[in-house]
């Protein structure tokens, strides 16, 4: 079981009278630049010239510089920018900045795990990363929780690496949900395998599949849109909030029979050595050497596989019955 720290496992004198820098204001980087402002660390939000936050950041009382000024002055620099561009951030602007003793701060482990970072000895790498969306981690904090949170050491030239990471987990209000300790190569691995085998991957290809026997079977597009897509939220709602158990407490006992009986049928074992097979691409870093090389190669793939998608009946049938359902257009 992992261990799971809270706000009384926290030693905020560790990060007394050191300056955070937070890269980025987008998802993650406005709520921790407000939530550890509003925990009275000093903070400064690194933004590229020109950027249309800098003025947001000011109106807000917290201090703002260019990326480069920002990783110069923090003794902790968090990189909250996209993954696939913090390399060459790093590389041209982070880098230079870094002195001995500093602590680099992640909110996901790839450009660490996979090499694309390869940050200096004498610094410590620390993850705090929340289990939630950047606004929720700010309405929790304002209302006095916070987001469960990962925190994860790669590194720990200080030897207070964990306590550093503990400490600014307290400042985003996440300690008083819970800090769970993992590793950069389990929060990364596990992160791919999820969206790619379940949440986005196996979910949106399960959907069509589902819709297309249905059509291909001569049963009306607009029905099998609402079995195999609309309802879905439904289902999810309930599993989220109850679990699978209490999901199927809620269903009707037809479909739970269903459910329980033509599931494993649908996630057969041959399903599972598939999942398998990715996990290994995941790990041996496969996957993610493939999609360092699409994104030199201005991700030529990508865009085509996202115009080939696009065109799917399903897209542009959900368009239209969408526009009859008011409130998802809200
Ligand atoms: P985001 O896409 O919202 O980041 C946008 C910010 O990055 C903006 O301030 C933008 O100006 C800046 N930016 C973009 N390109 C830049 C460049 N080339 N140079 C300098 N600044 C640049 O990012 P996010 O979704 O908040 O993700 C940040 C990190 O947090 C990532 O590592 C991500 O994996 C992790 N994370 C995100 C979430 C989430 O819910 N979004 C949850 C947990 C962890
Ligand atoms: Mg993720």
């Amino acid at each position: 079981m992992a261990k799971i720290y809270y706000e009384k496992d926290a030693k905020p004198e560790v990060l007394e009278g050191q300056k955070i820098a937070i890269i980025g204001y987008g998802s993650q980087g406005h709520a921790h630049a407000q939530n550890l402002t509003d925990s009275g660390l000093d903070v400064v939000v690194g933004l590229r010239e020109g950027d249309p936050d800098i003025e947001t950041v000011k109106g807000l009382g917290i201090a703002v510089a260019t990326v480069e000024e920002a990783a110069a002055m923090g003794d902790i620099v968090m990189i909250l920018i996209p993954d696939d561009v913090q390399a060459r951030v790093y590389r041209d602007s982070i880098r230079p900045g870094l002195k001995s003793g500093n602590a680099l701060f992640f909110a996901h482990g790839f450009n660490i795990h996979y090499s694309q970072i390869v940050p200096p000895d004498d610094i410590d790498v620390i993850m705090v990363a929340p289990k939630g969306p950047g606004p929720m981690v700010r309405q929790m904090f304002v209302e006095g929780g916070g987001v469960p949170s990962l925190v994860a050491v790669y590194q720990d030239y200080s030897g207070m690496a964990l306590d550093r990471g503990l400490a600014y987990a307290k400042g985003l209000g996440a300690a008083r949900a819970g800090v769970i300790e993992t590793t950069f190569k389990e929060e990364t691995e596990t992160d791919l395998f999820g969206e790619q085998a379940v949440l986005c991957g196996g979910c949106s290809e399960l959907i069509k599949a589902g819709f297309d026997t249905l059509v291909e079977a001569g049963y009306q597009p607009e029905i099998a849109y609402f079995e195999c897509l609309h309802e879905l939220k439904l289902i999810v709602d309930l599993i989220h909030y109850h679990g699978i158990s209490g999901m199927r407490q809620r269903v009707s006992d037809t479909a739970e029979y269903g459910d329980l009986t033509r599931g494993p049928e649908v996630i057969s074992p041959e399903v599972r050595e598939v999942m398998k097979g990715i996990l290994d691409d995941v790990q041996t870093g496969r996957f993610a050497s493939e999609w360092v090389l699409e994104n030199q190669a201005n991700r030529a793939t990508m865009e085509a596989l996202r115009r080939r998608e696009a065109e799917h009946p399903i897209e542009e049938l959900g368009k239209q019955l969408r526009s009859m359902m008011s409130w998802l257009n809200e």
